[in-house]
């Protein structure tokens, strides 16, 4: 049976008010937990063994534990990538040497803002206290990384002190690069345009497209590397879905503008099955179309649009609301430093199977800022946390990297409100677990898992070390 069957019906409509909470969504508490433990049960098997194969998986010998407690380990960036490594190695090795460096004292869940953006959570929902995230056992430096010097195995940060290692873990993310599109930072400081890529901006998109009647609404996929590739569509099929519910659908148009031949090219089963869907709702899809300057006074966003003879021209749209995505970039300390090379856009050079630094082999990196060609999404992270612990201790117990990551990751598709599309896929775009995930159908489990049970599976779970 479809895991959409076994459901009992309820309101899926959008939110008035808070729809986090599951009694004010029309299901009991009991429900909610039952398909919570449902969608736990399967993310765990997904996982590949379950709890088994997790506590298997952190079985270090003696001697390996012994070299490991040797030694410095350095992770620098303690958000999902930073904090599930630490804890997962302090697991296998509860007295280990691991120092997080990392500034901010409240920690963002950032997979919660498209659901901001929707408003399904509101800004507690995504904010966490960081210390209540640190395991026992890490030591936490409540500072930045002004620049990586691996010739000298240390990191100089930005208070003047320096910090040496023997392994250095990078996991500081991307970040958004408004100025690279001209006009867009004041375009978003106008009431016309906003973006769910940062928490403030994610509230005030809420505020208009809740508040939005009639008009064009303009909706952006940047070129480049982009956090959670499915988050700019997830955004444009809610907006689209909640004013189909809200019957204003057939005074606004809405247009996406994607730098990509299709919305999904990476995963080519995910693209047809979504495609069509999208298209009958009447979403006007413009691919190969890049923005490349907003005109805030005339509210018109300007893009370069690909054309099949490999010529260009220019689109000029005007617009009632603005979504647009910033480009992404890595933190100055990464991108101008010594840690990445030529082509790679400022991410940490990496083996995209050993997550191991070519040329620094005892750096590794794991996240959104490491150059694997993989997903920047924190389901990535679960698949990668595990490879960097085991070939980090490897490394220091002088042994070849004997793990590998396969590219997986997995994107929870919000289609519509109460639907989601939930995949894994891997470095070949073929779809992983299909089985399982019911990958190409929009269910209302997903949705749920989705809502309640994936921040608590990255909450609970993941930066506990338990991946
Ligand atoms: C709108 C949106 C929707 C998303 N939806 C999903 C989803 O549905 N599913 C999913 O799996 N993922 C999703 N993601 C992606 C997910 O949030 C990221 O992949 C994940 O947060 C990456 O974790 P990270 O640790 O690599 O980087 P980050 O979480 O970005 O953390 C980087 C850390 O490094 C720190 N740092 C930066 N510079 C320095 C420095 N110089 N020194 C020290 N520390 C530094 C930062 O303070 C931060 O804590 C979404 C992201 C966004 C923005």
């Amino acid at each position: 049976m479809a895991p959409d069957d076994q459901l009992p019906s309820y309101s899926d409509a959008p939110p008035e008010g808070h729809a986090a909470d599951p009694e004010s969504s029309g299901i009991s508490r009991r429900r909610a937990v039952s398909l919570l433990g449902a969608g736990l049960g399967g993310a765990a098997l997904a996982g590949g063994g379950g709890f088994l194969g997790y506590r298997r998986s952190l079985r270090v010998s003696s001697s390996d534990q012994a070299a490991v407690r040797r030694r410095q380990i350095v992770v620098a960036g303690g958000s999902v990538g930073g904090l599930t490594v630490a804890a997962r190695l302090l697991r296998a090795v509860p007295d280990a040497q691991v120092t997080v460096i990392e500034p901010r004292e409240t920690h963002h869940y950032q997979p919660g803002y498209t659901l901001v953006g929707a408003g399904i959570y509101s800004r507690s929902d995504v904010l966490w206290d960081q210390g209540e995230l640190m395991v026992p056992g890490m030591r936490w430096v409540r500072d930045s990384v002004l620049a990586f010097e691996p010739e000298r195995n240390r990191v100089r940060l930005e208070g003047g002190d320096t910090v040496a290692y023997d392994v250095l873990v990078v996991a500081l993310g991307v970040i958004n690069h408004v100025d690279a599109v001209e006009g867009l930072r004041e375009a978003l400081e106008t009431p016309r345009a906003a973006h769910i890529y940062d928490l403030s901006s994610g509230e005030k998109y809420w505020g208009l497209a809740s508040a939005f009647e009639e008009g064009t609404a303009v909706f952006t996929y940047p070129p480049g590397y982009v956090k959670c590739g499915g988050a700019p569509q997830k955004i444009t099929w809610l907006s689209e879905d909640l004013w189909r519910r809200e019957g204003r659908r057939d005074r606004i148009e809405v247009h996406f503008h994607t730098s990509r031949p299709t919305l999904f090219p990476e995963v080519p089963r995910v693209d047809e099955a979504v495609t069509p869907l999208v298209e009958a709702r009447g979403v006007h899809n413009h691919y190969g179309s890049v923005l490349r300057a907003v005109s805030a006074s005339d509210r018109l966003a300007i893009f370069e649009e690909r054309l099949g003879d490999g010529e260009t021209r220019e689109v000029r749209r005007r617009y009632d609301l603005l979504h647009a995505v910033p480009h992404a970039r890595t933190p100055a300390p990464l991108r101008e430093g010594p840690l990445t090379r030529d082509g790679i856009g400022g991410q940490l050079e990496i083996d995209r199977e050993t997550l191991q630094h070519p040329r620094f082999p005892n750096v590794f990196g794991v996240g959104d800022c490491a150059a694997t060609g993989a997903a920047k999404t924190a389901a990535t992270i679960r698949k990668q946390a595990p490879v960097v612990v085991q070939n980090l201790v490897d490394f220091l117990a002088d042994r070849p990297p004997t793990a590998r990551y396969d590219g997986a990751s997995g994107c929870p598709l919000l289609t519509r409100y109460g639907r989601c599309m939930m995949f894994e896929f891997d470095y070949e775009g073929r779809l992983v677990n299909e089985w399982l995930y019911q990958s190409t159908r929009e269910t209302r489990l997903w949705w749920e898992f989705k809502v309640h049970g994936l921040k608590r599976l990255y909450r609970h779970v993941m930066v506990n070390g338990y991946v």
